[in-house]
């Protein structure tokens, strides 16, 4: 959600179904560990050895690093496929992984399981490499003991810092779901997670800077490394602002049922009508009209304007009703009752424009996404322009 919009991502492959993708931005960060590596902390530990050693010696642990992260983000998605959360693809970029898990989890334990999975592999692989470390010899001033031993310490150092609870990090999650559950309240548990998550960027940022400027830290230990904090917290700050938005949003939606912006019992289109005959002098006058599409008498499927414009106006005639529409098996009815929100996500993951409302086995009309837009766009969340 948060990496990779601008740059077009590499697909290395899939894992459990899950594509595994690269942001191109991620290379920055394989270029620096792979240095920090070969440089700086290897030749620190087995001396006076060759550089062609220290670079493999790197270049084998940044692939095993990276792997690390991979099964740290493959823990947070498995357990959310576990509940039925689709999860579109692990992502690795210039700050490390991401999954791109497609909503959050509507109760506090689940996304509690969720958020802890991650750290929880991050634990369980930096045990795994001290064990190598110790069977190895554990001796540091050999090569393939100091890898393990820097392969285990960072995957635990890992963990840690993702526990901090600092939303949206791993911690803050859990932080969120240990609130939800004590005060019972989605919007207030968030709140409060997202401003601790604001305050300690700030506090990574300003330790940053200071490194900066050349005043001791002792958490750091160059002076220029102090670029890295002020990096992260920037991007956590980012992230746990849009949060809140988030939140408000939820919360502004949650205002209302499915039932109070539904336009029950739309007009009813035969499958064979052609678009022309739909959209010609209507699409002026109600740009925000839809159709249930029948087929010999069973709802086939759903048009809008929105499917009527996707037809060049040259083809109007050509095209029916039946093949400009979204069909039935994409939509994903809902119940009169369910919360806006939920509905709005999954327009969002499904790429659609309008859902039916059905309750009981019946169809008792159709909730468009430019209707929920407009509910934001009242409690000002978007420009008109945006719709
Ligand atoms: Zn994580």
């Amino acid at each position: 959600m948060l990496a990779g919009k601008a740059m077009r991502n590499i697909r290395l492959g899939t894992l459990l179904g899950i594509p595994i993708l690269v942001n191109p931005s991620w290379f920055v960060l394989l270029a620096f560990v792979t240095w920090l590596l070969a440089a700086q902390v290897y030749p620190g530990f087995v001396e006076d050895r060759s550089a062609v050693l220290y670079f493999g010696m790197a270049a084998s642990t940044v692939v095993v690093f990276f792997a690390s992260i991979v099964l740290h983000e493959l823990g947070h998605s498995v357990v959310a496929r576990a509940y039925r959360i689709p999860v579109r693809s692990i992502t690795l970029f210039i700050f490390g992984g991401v999954a791109h898990i497609t909503r959050e989890a509507r109760r506090p334990l689940p996304e509690l399981l969720m958020a802890a999975a991650g750290p929880l592999v991050s634990i369980a692989l930096g045990g795994l490499f001290l064990f190598g470390f110790w069977l190895a010899g554990a001796n540091d001033e050999r090569a393939f003991d100091v890898m393990f031993l820097w392969l285990g310490l960072t995957n635990l150092a890992l963990a840690i810092f993702n526990l901090v609870p600092a939303f949206p990090m791993d911690g803050g999650r859990i932080f969120r779901s240990i609130l939800w559950l004590v005060v019972r309240d989605y919007h207030s548990a968030t709140t409060t997670a997202a401003w601790t998550g604001r305050f300690f960027a700030w506090a990574l940022i300003a330790v940053g800077f200071l490194a900066l400027l050349r005043v001791p830290v002792y958490v750091i230990d160059e002076w220029w490394q102090g670029i890295w904090p002020v990096l992260i917290g920037w991007f956590l700050e980012n992230a746990a602002r849009q949060s809140l938005v988030q939140a408000k949003v939820i919360r502004a939606l949650d205002r209302y049922r499915v039932t109070d912006l539904m336009t029950a019992d739309p007009p009813i289109a035969d499958a064979g009508t052609s678009v022309a005959a739909l959209a010609r002098g209507v699409l002026e006058i109600n740009p925000r009209i839809s159709y249930f599409v029948e087929d010999r008498g069973r709802l086939a499927g759903i048009i809008s304007s929105y499917q009527m414009m996707a037809v060049p106006q040259a083809r109007w005639d050509d095209v029916t009703a039946g093949q400009a529409m979204i069909p039935s098996s994409r939509l994903t009815a809902v119940d009169p009752e369910k919360r806006l929100s939920e509905v709005l996500m999954e327009m969002e993951s499904a790429d659609i424009t309008h859902v039916p409302v059905v309750y009981e086995g019946r169809v008792l009309g159709v909730v468009g996404r430019d209707r929920i837009l407009g509910v934001l766009r009242q409690s000002g969340f978007l420009r008109s322009a945006q719709a």
